[in-house]
C-alpha cells in the first residue's frame, strides 16, 4: 500500500449561493470537479487485476507482434512476384511457430512458412498455399502476388515502450490479453472503493420479518448493495437505523470508518424527521440540492469525519435514479477512474409525454420494436415500473412535449453498468 491522498474539503459540495433548483448538469459539473481519488495503489499480479482500476499507465515491454510473421499457411520468400507461371526451388527447412531459424533463404528460393511463424532471414513475402501447387523439392504458382503479401510488420499492432492502457482504466478481459502480449506480468491498481449503504427511517423491517400496520420493508439496501457490487466496489452493509439522531450519529460514524464513501436513504429533505440532512448539516459539511430533477426530491450531500455521503430519497425510484445520476459517476472519480456519461442512444418514443420546462425527468423504460416504451405509472414509489424497465429514458431540461415518434435519449441499465 502507498501513500493515501488528501481528505476531500469540507465545502466539496457547496453550492453558488442564491440558487434555489440547480439543473442536473450544473450539480454533475460541480460534482466532477470537487472530488478527485480517494484510495490507495497497491501491485498486483495482472491475473488478480481484471475489474481493478489503473494507477499509473501501462506501457507495452515489448512489440505486438515481436517479429514479422507469416498471417497464414504458405510458402515464404523475397519480394513481389509479376503477373504469370513462377517455379519457384524450395529449401529445406520449415518456419513453424514458435520456432527461431537461423539460415536466410537466398533470392529466388522459398521456404515452407506456417501461422505465426516470424519470417525467416530473406523471406518478406507470401502466398496462401492453396494458391501453389507442390513438387518435388519446389513450388508453381501464378503472379502476381504483392511484396509483404500476408505478413504482419513487426509492432504493427503495438510499438514497445508506448502507453498501451491509460491511468483510471478499469480492466476488460481484453486489456488483460493486450497487457500480457506485450510482455507485462503485474500492474499498479486502486484498492477497491468500499461503499457502505445505509436505510433510515422508523417505518423500515427487514425482508422477511413480519411487518406490523405502517412498516414496510426495506427495498433500498439490497438494490443499492447489489449496485455497489455490480459497479465493481465493495459494498458494506450499514444496515437500518430508526429516525433518531444518536442512533444515526453512532451508525454515520461507523460507516465512515468501514467504508470510503456512505449512501444513506431516507431522511434527507427539511422535515421533522429528515434527520440524514439535518445531522450533515450540524456537521457543517452538508449541502441540500434542490436538484430541477424529476424523480428526486433534494439530495443531501455532505461529509461525515471526511467520508462523503450521499444522502439519497427514500422513494425507492427516486434513490435509484439519484445513486445512478449523481452517486455513480462521483463514486467511479473516487474510486480512480474518469467521469462516467453512460452510454445512450437516440431513438424514437412510443409514447406521449407533456412535462414543465426547466426540468430534467428520467423515465423508467425499455426498447420494444425499436422504439422506447415508458412505464405506465410515474409514481416514485412504483417499485414494480424500476424491475419492468430495462433502462431509464432522460427527458432534457427543456422539453415540454413529446409525441410518439419523436428522438429521446435511451440510457440502458447496462450503460450504468447493471
Ligand atoms: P423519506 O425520504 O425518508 O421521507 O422517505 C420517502 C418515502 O420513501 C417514504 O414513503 C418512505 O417510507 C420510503 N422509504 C424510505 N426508505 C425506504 C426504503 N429503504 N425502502 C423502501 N421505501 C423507503
Ligand atoms: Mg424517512
Amino acid at each position: 500500500m502507498t501513500l493515501k491522498p488528501p481528505p476531500l474539503k469540507n465545502d466539496c459540495f457547496a453550492l453558488p449561493a442564491g440558487v434555489h433548483w440547480t439543473p442536473v448538469d450544473d450539480a454533475l459539473t460541480l460534482l466532477r470537479s470537487r472530488l478527485h481519488t480517494v484510495i490507495e495503489t497497491e501491485t498486483l499480479p495482472l491475473a488478480q487485476t481484471a475489474g481493478r482500476v489503473l494507477a499509473e499507465p501501462l506501457a507495452a515491454r515489448r512489440s505486438n507482434p515481436p517479429q514479422a510473421n507469416t498471417a497464414v499457411d504458405g510458402y515464404g520468400f523475397s519480394g513481389a512476384v509479376p503477373e504469370g507461371e513462377h517455379v519457384m526451388p524450395l529449401v529445406q527447412a520449415r518456419a513453424a511457430a514458435g520456432v527461431a531459424l537461423e539460415d536466410t533463404v537466398p533470392p529466388g528460393h522459398a521456404i515452407r512458412v506456417l501461422t505465426g511463424a516470424a519470417l525467416p532471414q530473406g523471406v518478406d513475402t507470401v502466398i496462401l498455399e492453396e494458391d501453389v501447387t507442390l513438387g518435388d523439392g519446389e513450388i508453381a504458382f501464378r503472379g502476381p502476388l504483392k511484396h509483404r503479401a500476408n505478413t504482419r510488420d513487426a509492432g504493427e499492432d503495438v510499438v514497445a515502450g508506448h502507453d498501451i492502457l491509460p491511468r483510471g482504466r478499469r480492466l476488460t478481459p481484453a486489456d488483460l490479453a493486450l497487457a500480457s502480449a506485450t510482455g507485462l506480468s503485474e500492474a499498479v491498481v486502486y484498492r477497491p472503493l468500499r461503499v457502505a449503504v445505509l436505510s433510515t427511517g422508523d417505518e423500515l423491517v427487514e425482508a422477511g420479518d413480519t411487518a406490523a400496520p405502517g412498516q414496510i420493508y426495506d427495498a433500498n439496501r439490497p438494490m443499492l448493495l447489489a449496485m455497489i457490487q455490480r459497479f465493481g466496489y465493495v459494498p458494506v452493509d450499514m444496515g437500518r437505523v430508526p429516525d433518531d439522531r444518536a442512533a444515526l450519529t453512532e451508525r454515520l460514524s461507523m460507516a465512515a470508518d468501514k467504508a470510503d464513501l456512505i449512501l444513506t436513504s431516507g431522511g434527507a429533505s427539511a422535515g421533522d424527521e429528515d434527520h440524514v440532512s439535518a445531522l450533515l448539516r450540524e456537521g457543517g459539511a452538508m449541502q441540500l440540492w434542490r436538484l430541477a430533477l424529476k424523480p428526486g426530491r433534494p439530495l443531501a450531500l455532505g461529509l461525515w469525519n471526511g467520508a462523503p455521503v450521499f444522502g439519497l430519497p427514500g422513494n425507492p425510484v427516486a434513490a435509484l435514479v439519484c445513486a445512478l445520476i449523481f452517486a455513480r459517476p462521483a463514486m467511479a472519480v473516487l474510486a480512480g477512474m474518469d467521469w462516467q456519461r453512460p452510454q445512450a442512444f437516440t431513438l424514437p418514443a412510443a409514447f406521449e409525454k407533456k412535462k414543465k420546462p426547466g426540468r430534467r425527468e428520467y423515465l423508467r423504460a425499455r426498447i420494444r420494436d425499436g422504439r422506447v416504451e415508458v412505464f405506465a405509472s410515474e409514481g416514485s414509489g412504483r417499485i414494480s415500473g424500476l424491475s419492468w424497465a430495462e433502462g431509464l429514458v432522460e427527458i432534457s431540461d427543456e422539453a415540454c412535449h413529446i409525441r410518439p415518434g419523436d428522438p429521446v435519449t435511451y440510457i440502458p441499465y447496462a450503460s450504468f453498468g447493471l
